[in-house]
């Protein structure tokens, strides 16, 4: 009996001087915040409205919303923070926004880390952008992985991002590695062209992996004699055709399905290349198709690619057969992931 409320004492004092680490993923329509505490437990999480649109104030309050929710939740008071982790949909170095993307103008140029930091009490800030925040996010959710990870979700457009073992990303000098959807692929359209990629550049894979390729790829398609007949071609915008393509690769229609075909030996060349260069033993494939019911498929497709780029020692030890050199994995955290890695990350950089 002395001994159990002994332990109650014990378990009530640990909690007391736990401390917490906030984590941020600032997207266009939502701002998710993550809660994990110094053992690294994922305590809470919740999600608001974005309104990154209306500039950094409006988001700063919606930053204030989520995490008082969550620290009301659990019974957290503000004082046990001790250091935010934030991500937002834009390219930054030590902080600053280096260009709008899906921002509005008054970001850019602006130090976001230090103003965060003030608006939450001077705790300490770490930012980067989505796609490093996702990588942590599959990292923290494998804890049985102890090597490196890479990481590439096809979305909007193709984010990607690399950790290194033990659990920090590789962010780069300037905080612009792993910019994963720009690297060049050897792929052309039928009539010789490189496509152009939403940087402004030619030929990116990002042109190729995303959405936006998509609804360049269905409009030449639907434009052939051939596919007149298909119910894409019933005057729609193209933007709805390339968001009805996954329902209808899911339901066998042969057209949609060829074009994720394309996409998935083209990210398959794509990673060809990123694994050559940094070797990390596993492939984590984020984004929306991670949900659908053809992902087997479409992960066969993008090997089909690697294969054809690759050496076949980045797939299999030629000396040791049974053993893989490179697993490919889907996402396991789906949309959470970045919060939930920025929370991981603050806890290793602010405990
Ligand atoms: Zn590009």
């Amino acid at each position: 009996m002395e001994q159990d409320s002994k332990l109650r004492r014990e378990i009530f004092l640990m909690e007391e001087s736990t401390r917490f680490f906030v984590g941020f993923d600032i997207g266009g329509t939502t701002v998710k915040c993550a809660l994990v505490d110094e053992s690294g437990s994922l305590r809470a999480q919740t999600e608001v409205r974005s309104h990154v649109k209306e500039g950094i104030e409006a988001t700063l309050r919606q930053l204030g919303i989520a995490l008082g929710d969550l620290c009301e939740k659990i019974g957290v008071s503000r004082d046990k923070l001790a250091g935010i982790g934030l991500d937002a949909p834009a390219p930054s170095s030590e902080g600053v926004i280096w260009a709008q993307a899906n921002l509005s103008s008054d970001w850019v140029g602006k130090d976001v880390r230090h103003t965060v930091s003030t608006h939450f009490g001077g705790l300490p800030v770490h930012m980067t952008n989505d796609g490093n925040a996702a990588a942590a996010g599959e990292y923290a959710a494998r804890p049985g992985h102890s090597g490196s990870l890479l990481y590439v979700a096809p979305g909007t457009g193709l984010a990607g991002g690399f950790v290194l073992p033990g659990g920090r990303i590789w962010e780069g000098a300037n905080g612009l590695a792993l910019e994963v959807g720009h690297t060049s692929v050897p792929q052309r359209e039928e009539d010789g062209s490189l496509p152009e990629c939403s940087c402004g550049r030619f030929g990116c894979l990002e042109a190729w992996v995303s959405l936006v390729a998509l609804r360049r790829r269905i409009g030449i398609e639907l434009a052939k004699l051939e596919n007149s007949s298909h119910p894409l071609n019933d005057g729609s915008s193209i933007e709805a055709k390339a968001l009805r393509l996954r329902d209808l690769a899911q339901a066998g229609d042969e057209l949609a399905r060829s074009l994720f075909r394309q996409q998935g030996r083209i990210l398959g060349y794509g990673l060809a290349d990123l694994v050559r260069l940094f070797d990390p033993g596993l492939v984590v494939i984020g984004g929306g198709l991670a949900e659908s019911t053809f992902r087997e498929e479409y992960l066969s497709w993008v090997l089909e690619g690697f294969r054809e780029r690759s050496w076949p020692v980045y797939l299999q030890n030629p000396i040791n057969p049974e053993k893989q050199t490179t697993r490919f994995e889907w996402a396991l955290r789906g949309d959470d992931s970045a919060a939930l890695g920025m929370a991981f990350t603050a806890r290793d950089l602010f405990l």
